[in-house]
Order: structure tokens, then C-alpha cells, then sequence
């Protein structure tokens, strides 16, 4: 209790023998609102914000599509708004953007108990994430994704980054949002990649959590295709609840043996052997789990007619399940070499999450180059 006595009169003073030991702790709540009504977006946007000065941070595509409007509409609500509006794509998500954005909040009339507001992609929310985690040891912030893959992935679970030239999200940490608001309305304007993209990560959260969810997905693949309000509302609903319980269970990756990274591991190999751009993340994502599904089913730990129906939930999404599927294909073996580099790094273990069944996966650290070999080439 402050201004009470620490150390009683009559205590002596701490020996100075040994360590001092001390712990601390956070814990974050927050609500990540689900809509498919843009007006309903907006009050949740509204109530997060309060009545604090709201620093933007958008880019070129969303501003136009959608930012310009959720701000105009914001100032009617906020003491202060103020918007910066940043390249579109990954190109942003560097230090270069992270040290402007700095500068900006520092030139403005940002208080520490502000807020900073993100509106677009993945690499808009992770790079204003990071910058709202630093800015004056942290300030507060309120993700507004606006891809698919955001909305079910990327804006929920505090994982904030920028890249590095040596590596994709290597300068980064862990801090919450103060909310996240997910309208679904905003992704009638998404290109058909992109949204596939997303659903790539719909799709495997649901593999390995929710036999429901991979139902839903399956039985209303042409209705989320065209966008159906209730449909779209439905999966991201679901998948925002999965992503949560997942971080809940070790927010800050303690164990690296996570389900999540479920086609992972060949899909950062994929998206590194051909130079992060060329192939979506969620593209990379598919193909990595047709071939983790594939060592599942040769090794024989999950039903090979499992493993066909998810491939085949991939394939009619019209996402890559083969090498040549991809928008670049890369060698076999230029793949394979990639894996070899994170398997050096990661002292010989390179991990694998193989499914058993819909909603369990093991997790596994022996795939040799050979069964590795024989899933990418579709064996
Ligand atoms: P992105 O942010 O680059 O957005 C893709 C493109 O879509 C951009 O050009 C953007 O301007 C445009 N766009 C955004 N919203 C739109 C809309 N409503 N209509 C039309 N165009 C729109 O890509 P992304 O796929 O959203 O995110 C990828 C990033 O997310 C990567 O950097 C990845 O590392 C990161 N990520 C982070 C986490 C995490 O847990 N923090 C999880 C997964 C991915």
C-alpha cells in the first residue's frame, strides 16, 4: 500500500546476502466486436475510443475505401482526431514507417492516456500495434481490421511487429489492444486473392480446434464466396472466439509448440524461397497444410479420407494445394533448403503440426526430408 511503512522500525534492513527476487504481472481484457452493420462497427469504435484524442494510422487502398469515412464520422465523436495515411501493403510494416509514425505522435498533441486507432490489413494493425507498445512505454490502441485474414488472425492476440531485412517480424513483442472491431461489410471491397487468403486461416483454425467450424465452412463455401452478410459474420465470429482460446492458453508463446502454426512451417519456407510478396500469407498457409496433411496420412496418424476432405475444402476455395498451385512455384529443393535453415536455427528440430483428427494435432519435431519430399511433391 503506498505511504505505508515497507520495512518496520523494528525489522532490520534486508541481509545482503542473496538475489532480490520480484515478479510482475499483466493480464489484458478486451472485446472484439463482430458485425456485419457498419453503424454497429462504429459505436463499438466509438465507445473504445471515449472521449480520448484518436491518433489514425491507415493506408492508401483502405483510406479511400473506408477510412476516410470512419474518420469523418469519428470527429463528430472524439475530442480530437488526427489520421496519417501510410503506403498500402508490406512495404509498410518496416522500421522506416515505425520511426515517421514516432515522429508524428511526437509533434502532435498525443497524450500518454490517447489512443491510437488502426484501420486496414495485417501490416497496418501489426506495425501500429508495435508503435502503440513503444510510444511513451506504451500507449493504448484499437484495432479496425478490414481484410479477412486480419479480422480472423492477425488484429486479435497483442503479437505486434515490424520486419527487418534479415527477417519477417524479427523487431516486435506482445501488447493487447484496448478492442478490436471487425466489421464484414468492409470486405465486399477485398480482391478474391485476398479474401481466399484469409479464409486459408479460417480454415485452419478450424481443422485444428472445431469440427463445427470446418462443417460450416464446407456446407456454405459458395454463400461466404459471395459474401453472404450472415455467413461471413458467422466465421468470423467463430474464428475470433478460436484465435482467443488459442492465445489464452500461452499469450506470450512461451511454448512454441502451438497448433496455430498449423502449415506453417512449409509455408514460411514457401513465402521465404520466393521472396515474401509473390505468394499471399494465407496462399502459403494452404499449401503448407496440404503438405503437413499429407506426412499425417502417410505416417498414418490421420485418416487418409480426413485428410482428403480438407484438401478438398482447400482446393475448392480455389487455394493452392499443390507446388504449381502457387502464384510463383518454387523448386522442391529450394524448399526443402529453407526448411534445413530453420532447422539449423531451432537446434536440429524443425516442427511440424500434423492433425490426428478435426480439432486435435500432434505436434512433432522428426519429419525427415524424405516424407517431406514425398508431400510436396503430392505423395
Ligand atoms: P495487408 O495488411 O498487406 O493487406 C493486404 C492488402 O489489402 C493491402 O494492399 C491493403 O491495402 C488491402 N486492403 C485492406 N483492407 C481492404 C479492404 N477492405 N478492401 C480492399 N483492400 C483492402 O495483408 P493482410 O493479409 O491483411 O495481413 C498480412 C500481415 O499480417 C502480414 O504482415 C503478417 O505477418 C501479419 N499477420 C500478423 C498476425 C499476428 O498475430 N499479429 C497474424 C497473421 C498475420
Amino acid at each position: 500500500m503506498d505511504g505505508a511503512l515497507l520495512i518496520r522500525d523494528d525489522q532490520p534492513l534486508p541481509g545482503l546476502d542473496g538475489p532480490i527476487t520480484t515478479s510482475v504481472r499483466r493480464t489484458s481484457t478486451y472485446s472484439i466486436h463482430v458485425t456485419s452493420d457498419e453503424n454497429t462497427a462504429l459505436k463499438a469504435l466509438a465507445v473504445a475510443v471515449g472521449n480520448r484524442m484518436v491518433a489514425m494510422i491507415t493506408d492508401e487502398t483502405v483510406e479511400e475505401l473506408h477510412a476516410e469515412r470512419i474518420s469523418q464520422w469519428l470527429a463528430g465523436h472524439v475530442s480530437k482526431i488526427q489520421k496519417i495515411v501510410l503506403p498500402a501493403g508490406e512495404a509498410s510494416k518496416g522500421l522506416p514507417t515505425a520511426c515517421r509514425l514516432l515522429d508524428w505522435l511526437a509533434q502532435s498533441e498525443m497524450r500518454r492516456r490517447d489512443v491510437l486507432v488502426a484501420v486496414g490489413g495485417g501490416a497496418i494493425i501489426d506495425t501500429a500495434g508495435w508503435v502503440a507498445s513503444i510510444y511513451m512505454r506504451g500507449i493504448s490502441y484499437v484495432n479496425v481490421p478490414t481484410t479477412l485474414l486480419a479480422q480472423v488472425d492477425a488484429a486479435i492476440g497483442g503479437k505486434v511487429a515490424v520486419n527487418h531485412d534479415t527477417a519477417k517480424n524479427l523487431i516486435g513483442g506482445f501488447y493487447a489492444p484496448d478492442a478490436v472491431v471487425s466489421c464484414t461489410d468492409w470486405l465486399g471491397t477485398l480482391d478474391s486473392r485476398q479474401f481466399r487468403s484469409g479464409l486459408a486461416e479460417a480454415i485452419k483454425m478450424a481443422v485444428i480446434s472445431s469440427r463445427q467450424l470446418l462443417d460450416f465452412i464446407e456446407q456454405h463455401l459458395e454463400s461466404l464466396a459471395a459474401l453472404d452478410r450472415r455467413c461471413l459474420q458467422t466465421l468470423v465470429h467463430a474464428a475470433s472466439a478460436i484465435k482467443c482460446v488459442l492465445v489464452e492458453r500461452d499469450p506470450y508463446e512461451v511454448d512454441l509448440r502451438r497448433t496455430l502454426n498449423f502449415g506453417h512451417t512449409v509455408g514460411h519456407a514457401v513465402e521465404t524461397v520466393t521472396g515474401y510478396g509473390p505468394v499471399l500469407h494465407g496462399e502459403a498457409v494452404a499449401y503448407g497444410m496440404t503438405v503437413a496433411l499429407r506426412v499425417a496420412s502417410a505416417r498414418g496418424v490421420l485418416a487418409p479420407a480426413v485428410a482428403a476432405r480438407v484438401v478438398g475444402i482447400l482446393r475448392a476455395v480455389g487455394l493452392p494445394v499443390a507446388l504449381e498451385d502457387l502464384p510463383v512455384a518454387p523448386a522442391p529443393e529450394d524448399v526443402i533448403r529453407a526448411l534445413e535453415k530453420v532447422r539449423q536455427v531451432r537446434d536440429g528440430s524443425l516442427r511440424f503440426v500434423l492433425p490426428t483428427e478435426i480439432g486435435s494435432a500432434l505436434i512433432v519435431d522428426d519429419v525427415g526430408d524424405d516424407e517431406i519430399r514425398a508431400a510436396l511433391a503430392g505423395g
